[in-house]
């Protein structure tokens, strides 16, 4: 008999957990996945926040095609000039604030982190690098330094030297930001602490402080830029502009990419002393340029972004419960609070039976995660919050 998919991925890929959901996914569209057996999921976390503009959108599916026509990898990242990439990096600056004008390419979000922190050290000529609890900014050594829970940290020591944890959301705890202080490093709204935003006023004293030490500020946009939150970037709802923004997931439209962008002046910090500062195999990949460039396209000419708050509303308030403790939200980021995670993980694998894919959040694993593509149908919200309250009945 030969073996099952199923058997070869536990047998052969390597694994992250004991008990991973071993869905075998054939096929997906839209906001729908298809298992081998044919069965429909509506797709309620798009990939963690990759999935922006839909599964396989048609444009992005032209784009891809286009690009395998041309060119697939030919060179290292940084010094051929490739049509994707560069008009990609025009098409993003064109829609950030003047001084993120330099986007600088990478194979993943982690690498983006990575990137961001040596191009802060470099840059300032400072070693030390302040972060936040509960934050997430990646599973890489520099990046899992930076991390807000000591649970996922506490194996993997020793990590980065000088890095200093405060709290987020404390004004108290800015006093901390020093002329030593290299950068801070911030998600713009915390996700896997289960959608924490930032009190009225403190991303502002956050900048005020860096502005006055000297120190960076970077924000990390990785899960929530992209009309995640309900505006093309999470920053400009709190009046704040990052000395460097951290892109990945939606940025690619599917494909694998991650960015960190900044001015110019700082980013040419890695040209010398020493030459190639960072640098990279697949950074900017010409076949995720393509694809990321055409789903950036759809989300503005689709205005993806206009119907965020609305799709937010209908799902808060359609999901009232008494096994719901709370419901935080920012946009098409929702955390579903419940008083476990036994209960939390009970339903999400109840609703994975009755066709509804979701999943929990790392640091608020008593939370159940909504970030669905932003083209969900308020058909589909409508099923998936009646099928969230019945699974909630029979529990
Ligand atoms: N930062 C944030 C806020 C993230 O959510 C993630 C991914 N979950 C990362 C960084 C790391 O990105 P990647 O998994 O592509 O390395």
């Amino acid at each position: 008999m030969p073996m099952t998919n199923r058997q070869l991925f536990l047998n052969h890929v390597g694994q992250t957990s004991a008990a991973p959901l071993c869905l075998e996914i054939v096929r997906a569209q839209g906001c729908k996945l298809v298992d081998v057996n044919g069965k429909e999921y509506i797709d309620l976390i798009g990939g963690i926040s990759v999935c922006n503009v839909g599964h396989r959108h048609p444009k992005v599916i032209d784009a891809i095609k286009k690009q395998l026509d041309d060119y697939l990898h030919i060179m290292v990242y940084g010094e051929l000039v490739q049509s994707p990439q560069v008009q990609y990096a025009k098409k993003l600056t064109e829609y950030l604030p003047a001084a993120l004008n330099s986007v600088f390419f990478t194979a993943s979000g982690s690498e983006a982190t990575e990137g961001a922190m040596k191009l802060a050290k470099r840059f300032s000529n400072r070693t030390q690098i302040v972060s936040f609890k509960n934050s997430y900014h990646g599973s890489t050594q520099g990046a899992l330094s930076v991390m807000g829970n000591e649970y996922w940290q506490q194996a993997f020591r020793p990590l980065l030297p000088d890095i200093l944890q405060l709290n987020y959301n404390s004004f108290e705890d800015l006093e901390s930001i020093t002329e030593r202080t290299a950068c801070v490093i911030a998600e713009t709204i915390q996700a896997e602490a289960g959608v924490l935003v930032p009190q009225n006023g403190w991303l502002k004293a956050l900048r005020k402080r860096c502005d006055e030490t000297g120190a960076l500020l970077v924000l990390d946009e990785i899960q929530c830029g992209f009309g995640r939150n309900g505006t093309l970037w999470a920053f400009e709802q709190f009046d704040v502009v990052p000395d460097i923004l951290l892109l990945g997931k939606a940025l690619g439209g599917g494909m694998p990419l991650g960015a960190f962008i900044a001015d110019k002046k700082i980013m040419d910090s890695f040209t010398h002393d020493p030459v190639l500062g960072h640098i990279n195999t697949f950074g900017g990949h010409p076949v995720c340029c393509a694809a990321g460039l055409a789903a950036f396209h759809v989300l503005l000419d689709e205005k993806l972004i206009d119907s965020v708050s609305e799709n937010e509303k209908q799902f808060i308030s359609s999901l009232h419960h008494p096994k719901i403790k709370a419901i935080r939200s920012r946009g098409l980021m929702i955390a579903v609070e419940f008083d476990s995670f036994e209960t939390n993980k009970k339903l999400i694998d109840e609703l994975i039976c009755h066709g509804i894919f979701t999943d929990w959040f790392l640091f608020a694993s008593n939370c159940m995660r909504i970030v669905p593509p932003l083209t969900i149908s308020k058909e589909e919200i409508k099923i998936a919050c009646d099928k969230i309250l019945n699974v909630l009945n029979s529990l």
